[in-house]
């Protein structure tokens, strides 16, 4: 456990309260990356350590008001931007990353930044983890939701390297009990390790720690317990003008794409350290961008150029080719500013996903065009996106953490984001019908089968909760966690009683 120190070096127990009046007070409301939610709790609690933490949950049970906690403000719904959250608890002051020597273990707090990590692996021992692709989230948030990112394909998920996690509980009395829970077989509590491991954010406790170690390493070097950062990262765009694209070449390209992935997507594919995103924009913004990242270093542009070509077979080969080098750090802080770039004041989005083991239909390709291509409706920011998976994370086992989905290839998400409130009605209303056309075959929503693995808990949809948009008669549960599922509800059970951590999407007791 950390003990908070004031500047005067003595340690302070009681966690800083913020109430509207004060300016901080905004600050904490306005750092939630999607605007389309917003909060106003009674106060905030900024907290620099695990006693803190305790007092603060402690404090929110007695006076029995709902709590929710936050620590980079990326969650993609409402979950703490909910106005029936009373008490925000911000782990975000918790940022040490240290090696662990006790535990043989990299130690990352959760209110470390997915970028603040990134740095701090790479500047003290060159090592990475493979996090999420935007530097701005929260590892409280990240790591729970199983989190994937731009080295998935080569090193599997960040919650793959998780040795141990500390959880600020509550037990039935309302105390607040911490509980360090490692994935050793041994440990009583590794249950709630395996919840931590793609169960979901925000179901059992406060998360306050986190320890990395690779399966199978051991040691007293730190720059020995997870996998080395890549040599040099090549990143690469190209595009083609919608304009060029008519229905029958559309279904070319996603044909050629999606069968590219399905030959490409094995841990021993000598692509497993290319990964790549397909962005579908809307006919209305004029292009369809293939951009990516490669590891291969001197081989990355050959890597490039095969892709490429196999794209755009029987079709013109997009323009605008791009190819970068640079150092992996440089690319994880700032990662495609193009793409990921905000205007002032933020947007708001609505983000439906589905995890694919095939390519899509021809069926599914004729729903996409038509969406993409509907002009009776103003949607700029709508989007369909493949981002390609698979790779190392489908060498896991099902079962061994709670992130269920590992045969999957591609992460599939229909998107659209907007700027001025009064464009929300259309572009959910567009977004809801593409998913929901795209998925007619099963109810409207992703139900894992042969082509399908479900949905992705970080990327969270209440939707698939809404007897309106899932007609599928599988719950949402099973869209997320598969046969995992009884087993998160157990831990729920054991270690959050009093439902004190709750949300649209969280796991109910057993
Ligand atoms: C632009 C963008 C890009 C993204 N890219 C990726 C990606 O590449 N890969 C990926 O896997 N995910 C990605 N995500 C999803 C992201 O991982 C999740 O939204 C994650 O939950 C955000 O965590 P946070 O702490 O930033 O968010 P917050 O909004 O602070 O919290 C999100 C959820 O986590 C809970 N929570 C936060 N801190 C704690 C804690 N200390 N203890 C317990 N519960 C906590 C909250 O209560 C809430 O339920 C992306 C999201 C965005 C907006």
């Amino acid at each position: 456990m950390s003990i908070p120190q004031t500047t005067d070096g003595t340690t302070q127990l009681e966690p800083l309260k913020i109430t509207p009046d004060d300016p901080r007070y905004l600050a904490v409301i306005d750092k939630r990356f999607n605007k389309r939610f917003a909060a106003s709790p009674d106060y905030i609690r900024l907290v620099s350590s695990t006693e803190q933490v305790m007092a603060a949950v402690e404090d929110a049970v007695r006076e029995g008001l709902r709590l929710a906690v936050t620590s980079g403000g990326h969650c993609l719904e409402g979950f703490v931007s909910d106005p029936e959250v009373r008490v925000i608890i911000d782990v975000s002051p918790m940022k040490r990353i240290y090696h662990d020597v006790e535990r043989s273990a990299v130690a990352v707090e959760a209110g470390a930044t997915v970028g603040e990590t990134f740095k701090a692996l790479f500047d003290n021992w060159g090592v990475v983890l493979p996090l999420g692709e935007y530097p701005g989230i929260g590892m409280g948030g990240h790591v729970p939701g199983g989190a994937f990112g731009f080295l998935c394909r080569q090193l599997g998920l960040a919650v793959d390297y998780l040795y141990a996690v500390e959880v600020v509980t509550v037990g039935p009395d309302g105390r607040a009990i911490p509980v360090i829970a490692t994935r050793e077989i041994s440990d009583p509590h590794r249950e709630l390790w395996w919840a931590h491991t793609g169960g979901g954010a925000g179901n059992f406790g406060v998360v306050t720690c986190y320890w990395f170690r690779a399966p199978g390493a051991f040691g007293d070097d730190p720059a020995k317990l997870l996998p080395r950062a890549p040599e040099s990262i090549t990143t690469f765009k190209a595009e083609w003008e919608w304009r060029d694209i008519d229905a029958a070449s559309f279904l070319q390209l996603l044909r050629n794409h999606g069968s590219w992935c399905e030959r490409n997507s094995s841990a021993d594919s000598s692509y497993a350290s290319l990964w790549t995103l397909l962005e579908v924009h809307r006919r209305q913004f004029g292009k369809i961008i293939i951009r990516g990242v490669s590891t291969a270093d001197a081989d990355a542009g050959r890597q490039v150029d095969e892709l490429l070509a196999a794209l755009s077979e029987g079709l013109p080969a997009p323009g605008g080719r791009e190819l970068a080098r640079m150092s992996w750090l440089e690319f994880a802080l700032d990662p495609f500013p193009d793409l990921f770039g905000m205007p002032p004041g933020g947007v708001s989005v609505k983000v439906k996903d589905a995890l694919l083991k095939k390519r899509l239909n021809d069926r599914q390709v004729g729903v996409a065009y038509e969406h993409l291509t509907r002009s009776d409706l103003d949607v700029m920011g709508g989007m369909l996106g493949f981002a390609s998976y698979g790779g190392w994370v489908n060498t896991v086992a099902a079962d061994a953490t709670a992130s269920a989905q590992r045969e999957a290839i591609l992460d599939m998400a229909c998107t659209t984001g907007w700027l001025d409130p009064r464009e929300e009605a259309a572009n959910l209303a567009w977004v809801r019908a593409f998913h929901a056309d795209l998925f007619a075959d099963s109810g409207g929503v992703p139900v894992p089968d042969e082509a399908c693995d479900g949905a992705f808990i970080n990327h969270p949809d209440t939707d698939l909760a809404d007897p309106a948009f899932n007609t599928s008669g599988v719950p949402w549960h099973t869209l997320y966690y598969q046969a995992g599922y009884p087993r998160l509800q157990l831990v729920k059970a054991r270690w959050d009683p009093r439902d004190v951590f709750r949300h649209a999407l969280s796991i109910r007791a057993a």
